[in-house]
């Protein structure tokens, strides 16, 4: 058994250093590439309380995680994660972890305004806040409950006054808001805030992905090198999953995130866990391995720590560099299960 921080390999020699936990599946948001209304409607099923990890549960095993198997940073998400009651209780707990070394949040911003100082009281380093376009029409039918442009920009101006490191995430779609990237590039270089483009991506079976509406990195900076002309910049630290490009003469940049047409699975160093307990190698994986089940038998942590390690040790994922039409369509986890 592997007792050092030092991380474990997998069968291609990635190590584990980074936990995404999904908090909840729920979401007040219905984006159509990630929760589209007609499927997740009134009836859908939803989990139920008692099936959730509680805080304690996944406090224990984030414990684990960190100091047997060389997790340095913890990325919550959901759904939307502000919806779970009381999470800075939980941010907390997670804070106290000996060797937590960056806690991190992905969020659709609209209910920062009530929740952004209490967070980054409680431990919370960095917030990166979804936002697809500038435009009230085209934003309010992608998150499909018409939300206004101000609402996250509100979100995203009191998580910067909070003190917590901003960063903006744009779902690229073709002719659903390529048009917009321009606009975006311009408004968050002015703000001063990093906008990381990502590629439209085949996450569960309800998005109706279609190779053909992925607007590919190459062409988001094509589009914005014409107007502000870009370099590529080195990446912050090995298996970052953006590409950075910097504003020519200047300091500030931005990241594509692309999954689709230039893979980055050869670092992929993410494991990621469901709010039920699953845990997935893969964004695109088929099926997890419950950990709820253990977690709440009499097992130990040197169990935990020796199931967890073997699940590592198996993983030979490698989705985004072998995709092709068939695999879009077998079956998969859902985005809001697993949080991205
Ligand atoms: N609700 C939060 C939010 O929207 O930021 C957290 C969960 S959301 C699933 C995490 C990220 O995944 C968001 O930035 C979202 O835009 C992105 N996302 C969801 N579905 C996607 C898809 N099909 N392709 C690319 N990114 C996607
Ligand atoms: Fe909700 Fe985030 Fe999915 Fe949009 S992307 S539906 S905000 S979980
Ligand atoms: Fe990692 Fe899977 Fe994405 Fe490849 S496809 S980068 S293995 S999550």
């Amino acid at each position: 058994m592997n007792s050092s921080k030092n991380p474990i390999y997998d069968y291609f020699n990635r190590p584990l250093r980074d936990l995404r936990i999904s908090v909840t599946d729920k979401c007040n948001f219905r984006c159509t590439y990630c929760m589209p209304a007609e499927i997740f409607g009134p009836d859908y099923p939803f989990l139920k309380r008692k099936e959730l990890l509680s805080y304690e549960e996944i406090e224990r095993l984030a414990k684990i995680f960190v100091s047997s198997l060389g997790v340095q940073k913890i990325r919550i998400t959901g759904g939307e994660p502000l919806m779970r009651k009381d999470l800075p209780s939980l941010i907390r707990k997670l804070n106290e972890i000996e060797g937590v070394e960056d806690i991190a949040m992905t969020t659709n911003g609209s209910l920062l305004p009530k929740y952004a100082k209490e967070l980054r009281a409680a431990g919370l380093n960095r917030v990166s806040i979804s936002l697809d376009s500038l435009q009230d029409e085209v934003f309010g039918k992608i998150n499909g409950r018409g939300v206004t442009v101000q609402t996250v920009i509100d979100g995203i101006d009191a998580a910067a006054e909070a003190g917590l490191k901003v960063k903006i995430n744009m779902v690229v779609k073709r002719g659903m808001n390529d048009h917009e990237i321009v606009p975006m590039a311009k408004f968050f270089r002015e703000k001063g805030h990093i906008l990381r483009f990502i590629e439209f991506m085949d996450v569960g079976n309800t998005n109706k992905w279609n190779l053909k509406d992925v607007y590919s990195k190459k062409e988001i900076i094509e589009d914005i090198h014409k107007i502000m002309p870009l370099e590529p910049i080195e990446p912050n630290y090995t298996g970052e999953v953006a590409t950075r490009y910097r504003y020519q003469g200047a300091n500030d940049e931005i990241g594509v995130i692309s999954s689709v047409s230039d893979a980055f699975c050869s670092t992929c160093n993410r494991a990621r866990l469901s709010a039920n307990g699953m845990l997935y190698t893969c964004l695109f994986a088929s099926k997890g391995h419950d950990l709820r089940e253990p977690i709440r038998s009499d097992l130990s942590n040197d169990e935990l720590t020796e199931l967890l390690e073997n699940i590592w040790f198996k993983r030979d994922d490698k989705y985004s560099l072998e995709r092709s039409e068939t695999s879009a369509t077998r079956k998969k986890i859902e985005m809001s299960h697993i949080g991205g």
